[in-house]
């Protein structure tokens, strides 16, 4: 699918891409816009699930390598104490949650995979409260960001083991990024901006998982995204143009990731996988 169509379609039909995402899956014809929307409805009320639950009480995986920081930060966000606007701590409490939530075997939304899966939720949901946005928006948000998803996987790979964290966290991110940007009233080559601004800056990022685990530093990299996609989205929105246009990003991550050696791919042979403090957490997890 190449995006140039996607924005000239939807220009000419005054549709956003959410909507245009919708159309094409009702065009496969394997289900009715009524049924996509159902599902949709269903995943949204899932995310909202998971970027709560380690929010509100503490949460650990069972290996117990992580957990307990969504809570920790809800807390001290909460009392006003972030660095960060309002709506960016909130974003940064649900992607920590929905991560540990996913670390600790709960029921997530893999958008686009579990390791990732903080990302879009946190952003779509923490601009819906911000904002006070109707559930319709967000669900046309989401299906924004599944377009986008769409397209990177058929060119590129959203899989940290074939194209490093690059393709799950900095998928997610420019998943995220369109979303914010539409829920924002943002053109459709607005969102296509903002998705290659959030994938320009996570190029190069390699997949580490401590002991083969998604939780170091996968749970953190969930926040590093929706920050990325945040931002990524402001700039965007306030008329800054990527030079690089989406689909060239989308193929230089793709040659990133071929070009990154396999101890960088999900097989723990590298990165933070091999420091000492791994090698001694992943001795005290197998023992
Ligand atoms: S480090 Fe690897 S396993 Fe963890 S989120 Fe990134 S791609 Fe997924």
């Amino acid at each position: 699918m190449d995006y140039k169509d996607v924005i000239k379609y939807c220009n000419n039909n005054k549709i956003n891409i959410g909507q245009y995402a919708l159309q094409i899956e009702v065009k496969r014809g394997d289900f009715t816009a009524e049924q996509i929307t159902d599902k949709f409805i269903k995943m949204l009320n899932v995310m909202k699930q998971s970027s709560s639950s380690a929010a509100d009480k503490p949460l650990y995986s069972v290996s117990k390598i992580s957990g307990g920081n969504a809570y920790k930060y809800n807390q001290y966000q909460q009392k006003g104490g972030s660095l960060l606007g309002k709506l960016a701590a909130n974003a940064v409490t649900k992607a920590l949650s929905t991560a540990e939530t996913n670390a600790a075997m709960g029921k997530i939304v893999a958008c686009p995979t579990a390791g990732s899966s903080g990302i879009v939720p946190a952003a779509i949901l923490a601009c819906g409260e911000t904002f006070d946005l109707k559930q319709d928006l967000l669900i046309e948000a989401l299906m924004a960001s599944s377009l986008i998803g769409k397209i990177i996987a058929e060119t590129a790979s959203i899989s940290g083991a074939e194209g490093g964290c690059q393709a799950e966290s900095g998928s997610a991110a420019a998943m995220a990024a369109a979303a914010i940007c539409q829920l924002r009233d943002g053109s459709p080559e607005v969102c296509f901006y903002a998705a290659a601004i959030a994938i320009k800056n996570s190029l190069g990022l390699v997949c580490d998982p401590v002991g083969g685990y998604v939780e170091i530093p996968c749970v953190k990299r969930n926040v590093g995204g929706v920050i990325n996609a945040l931002a990524a989205a402001d700039m965007a929105l306030a008329g800054i143009i990527s030079y690089i246009p989406f689909d060239e990003t989308v193929t230089a991550m793709s040659n990133i990731g071929k070009m990154l050696p396999s101890a960088l791919k999900e097989t723990s042979g590298g990165g933070l996988a091999a420091t000492k403090t791994a090698a001694a957490l992943s001795g005290k997890i197998f023992n």
